[in-house]
């Protein structure tokens, strides 16, 4: 969860500058005070899944995109970031680079529905400053922009 806290604060910038939005201008169209943008800016705090929402309708932008993964590889199905050691492998052992292997081994999918994995996440990652409930709105949000997801939907 750190590590989205960085990234997210730098997307957060960078997309307001490209759009030629002052702090105060984006916190009024998002409705929050210029404070949290400043926050959110300086790696303080990480914007709640309201505002990431906001936010991603503002600057015309997924949320993926917000948590500074533009281009990265990464888990179509629980959204880790892939590299040559934890990406899936096919039943003949070639790389499979739509997914981890946690989430992709031997042709079969570990999880079965979002819950599942939402579930899984809230309980095996450091939440920081997340409430149980807010960690779940965040990690599903994010899942259902992945291509897994948005298939089996
Ligand atoms: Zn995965």
């Amino acid at each position: 969860m750190t590590a989205f806290i960085t990234k997210t604060a730098d997307s957060i910038k960078a997309l307001r500058l490209e759009k030629g939005f002052t702090q105060e201008e984006l916190a009024e169209k998002i409705f929050v005070s210029r404070q949290a943008v400043s926050r959110w800016e300086n790696s303080e705090t990480m914007p709640g899944v309201d505002s990431l929402k906001e936010l991603s309708k503002v600057f015309g932008v997924t949320i993926n995109r917000l948590l500074g993964d533009p281009v990265k590889l990464v888990c179509q199905c629980c959204g880790m970031e892939l590299d040559e050691n934890s990406v899936s492998c096919e039943p003949d052992g070639g790389a499979n680079p739509d997914y981890c292997k946690w989430c992709y081994e031997g042709g079969e999918f570990a999880y079965k529905s979002l819950p599942e994995l939402v579930e899984y996440l809230v309980t095996h990652v450091p939440l920081g400053e997340f409430t149980r409930e807010q960690a779940e709105e965040f990690f599903s949000a994010r899942l259902k922009e992945l291509n897994y997801w948005k298939e089996a939907e």
